[in-house]
């Protein structure tokens, strides 16, 4: 059997930052990326936030291919036939260094690839691994369809469904409620068009979400997110929050619903659909992270549960790419005492845990039992609306006070004891 230092499955953030991570070690290092190039079947929102990333890889941002600076922020309560938009714009988020990026997967990890392939990692694409070599407990290597080969140590990076993390015995069975279902379409404009649409200067971006109706009461939501010439338009929908829901309903549609509504057909309005895409998002946060190392391997990135739904914003890139630059270190460390052992390689949790990874799982390990309150998909974006279309409407009676039609919608829809103790659940975040 060949053998190598450091074997990579899974040619994404999670891997390709630990690959560059372990690049100038001295060490063999190769990806095994089941894609046709790394990207090509990585899917995101997508916004990523440079400030936790700018520590662990310092050296990566001035060339990278990232789309717009994100300086807009728009939080959208849908109702059936209304909706209320909170809009923030902040200049503090339109000075370098910006905070944030939309960014496209597919020139992303495809440049990262390339980088660490200069550098002297072999990225190889188009090889699925099937299986890890073990030796008693220890991971010796793994098996592709045509080959094997050893390592020192493997770094499962493989993705949301983690195989190597189910074949090393470090991942608990998957709860449907850990998972959301994603659909996403990059829809070409052109970039004045979307600057125009959006009232951005050149470069700026916007970031979208929206709740309430278009998931017909189904945990989830819809992004927007403005590239430099596309939109990324998507949905997301709990699968246990689905899977609960009699009759079942054909979720591919809802995009298609959402593409539909005013609020959204007039921002994409002459765009072309470029690409489309479904994937699974963890929304388990802390509960379900598996034990992150065993002998002779490493998990980082989706494949080790590192991803969270802060309700206002999704997380999971910045994750993937600083846990693979954990692991690098934890392997550069483990090289110099020749010893990957568990006992050796534990020092990846430990790593973990001080970052801000663990700190922020752990501040929002309360969020999932939040997301399952199916009032804040429905009831909330529906009165809110309500409340404001109420406001603002002039007809042919003569116009109620400000205080009695908002005291009025407060009291009927808010001054209960439900709304208390959604009011109480969300102090936990
Ligand atoms: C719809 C959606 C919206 C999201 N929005 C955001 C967002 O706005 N911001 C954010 O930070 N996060 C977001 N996320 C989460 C984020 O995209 C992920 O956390 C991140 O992509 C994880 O990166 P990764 O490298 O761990 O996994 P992946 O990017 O999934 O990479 C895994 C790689 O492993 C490869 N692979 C898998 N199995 C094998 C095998 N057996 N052999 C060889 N190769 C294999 C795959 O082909 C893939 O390239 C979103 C996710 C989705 C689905």
């Amino acid at each position: 059997m060949d053998k190598v230092d450091v074997i990579i499955v899974g040619g994404g953030l999670a891997g390709l930052s630990c690959a560059y991570e372990l690049a100038d070690s001295g060490m063999t290092v190769i990806v095994l990326e089941r894609g046709d190039f790394s990207g090509s079947k990585n899917v995101t929102g997508g916004r990523i936030y440079l400030g936790p990333l700018r520590h662990y890889l310092p050296n990566l941002w001035k060339e990278a291919p990232l789309e717009r600076h994100v300086t807009k922020e728009l939080i959208t309560l849908l109702g059936d036939a209304n909706s209320t938009t909170f809009e923030l714009y902040s200049d503090r988020f339109n000075q370098e260094p910006y905070p944030s990026y939309t960014i496209l997967r597919a020139k992303f990890d495809r440049w990262l690839a390339d980088l660490v392939s200069e550098k002297g990692v072999f990225v190889i694409p188009q090889k699925n691994v099937n299986d890890l070599i073990k030796e008693g407990e220890k991971v010796i290597g793994v098996k592709t369809e045509d080959e094997e080969i050893g390592a020192d140590c493997v770094v499962a990076s493989d993705g949301i469904l983690s195989f190597m993390a189910e074949k090393a015995g470090l991942r608990k069975p998957f709860q449907p409620q850990h998972f959301a279902l994603g659909f996403k379409e990059v829809i070409a404009l052109n970039s004045n068009i979307i600057e125009d649409r959006f009232r951005l200067g050149e470069k700026e971006g916007a970031a979208q979400l929206f709740v309430g109706i278009l998931t017909k009461g189904i945990m989830g939501g819809g992004f927007l997110y403005t590239n430099q010439e596309s939109l990324s338009l998507g949905i997301v929908v709990g699968i246990h929050s689905l899977n609960q829901r009699e009759p079942r309903e054909e979720i591919y549609k809802f995009l298609d619903e959402f593409k539909g509504r005013p609020e959204i057909k007039n921002l994409i309005k002459g765009g072309e659909v470029m690409e489309y895409s479904a994937h699974l998002i963890s929304e388990g946060g802390i509960h379900t992270i598996p034990k992150v190392y065993g002998n002779g391997i490493l998990i980082t990135g989706d494949a080790a549960g590192l991803g969270l739904n802060m309700l206002v914003t999704v997380r999971g890139m910045e994750y993937a790419m600083a846990s693979g630059v954990l692991a690098g270190r934890t392997i550069k460390m483990a090289k110099e005492k020749n010893d990957f052992s568990a006992s050796t390689l534990a020092n990846y949790e430990k790593l973990l845990n001080e970052s801000f990874i663990m700190r922020e799982m752990s501040q929002y390990q309360n969020t999932l039992s939040i997301l399952e309150n199916k009032r804040l998909f429905s009831k909330y974006p529906q009165a809110i609306s309500d409340l404001f279309e109420k406001v603002m409407r002039v007809d042919e009676n003569p116009k109620e006070g400000l205080y009695k039609t908002i005291w009025e919608t407060v009291k009927k829809d808010f001054l209960n004891f439900e709304t208390f103790k959604d009011w109480l659940q969300f102090r936990k975040i």
